[in-house]
């Protein structure tokens, strides 16, 4: 099954680079993924997910919660504002912080609720314009904004542009984190996740390598 290999892999890889397995976590992307796919990997006991958008997550999660105990949600695509509330709602952690304005909002649904989601800021190390993402460039002042907050900022989380090197980027994530004293990175995906771990990934976000490639919408 393919649950199994990646967590065979996720293992042999961390251990060829002397790390610990338990030290890197393992996000099902199940985004777009039919239900019974889902239901499959937490029928084998997997309980971590990342969804993309959260109305998606909204729609199917509540169902898998009540007949499933501990499943921890991961939001790893962006996030208007407006749905802000929603999100920490229903989300564990947060990957896609990527602005101010989202910062700001977070904050202060923090200081509402007494609680906030982990949350990552994601930088766009490809610096390409239809991405999401602070500019690299931009990371270390919005760091600091986010600290000055009081956000649990757990680390960084990029994806690298489709027809690049992913360890360039990776490597670039890795400093602008330890930098700045950040030790989450939340990098690699179905086709570079061992490169990832290599480079020090700590989540790594794993959707068609586990569930089948995704039927488009
Ligand atoms: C879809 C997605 C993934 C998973 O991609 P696969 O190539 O299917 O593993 C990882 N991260 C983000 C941000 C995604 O949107």
């Amino acid at each position: 099954m393919a649950l199994s290999d990646i967590t065979t892999r996720l293992a042999a890889c961390a251990e060829t680079h002397g790390r610990a397995a338990a030290d890197i976590t393992l996000i099902a992307v199940s985004k777009v993924q039919p239900t019974e796919r889902v239901d499959a990997v937490l029928t084998e006991g997997h309980r971590i997910f990342g969804e993309n958008r959260v109305q998606e997550a909204q729609g199917r999660w509540p169902d898998f919660q009540a007949r499933f105990d501990g499943i921890d949600l991961h939001l790893i695509g962006p996030l208007q504002t407006n749905k802000a509330r929603q999100a920490v709602e229903m989300f564990g952690t947060i990957h896609t912080v990527d602005r101010p304005k989202l910062a700001k909002t977070l904050a202060r649904l923090a200081q509402e609720r007494g609680t906030s989601p982990d949350l990552f800021i994601q930088v766009n190390t490809g610096e390409e314009p239809q991405k999401a993402g602070c500019l690299p460039s931009e990371a270390d002042a919005f760091i600091a904004d986010a600290r000055a907050m009081d956000l649990p900022l757990l680390g960084l989380m990029c994806i690298p542009p489709v027809d690049e090197e992913p360890s360039l980027h990776f490597a670039l994530l890795a400093k602008i984190a330890k930098r700045n004293g950040l030790s989450g990175l939340s990098m690699g995906m179905s086709s570079d996740f061992e490169t990832a771990i290599a480079q020090g990934a700590t989540h790594i976000r794993v959707g068609s390598a586990i569930f089948g490639e995704r039927t488009p919408v």
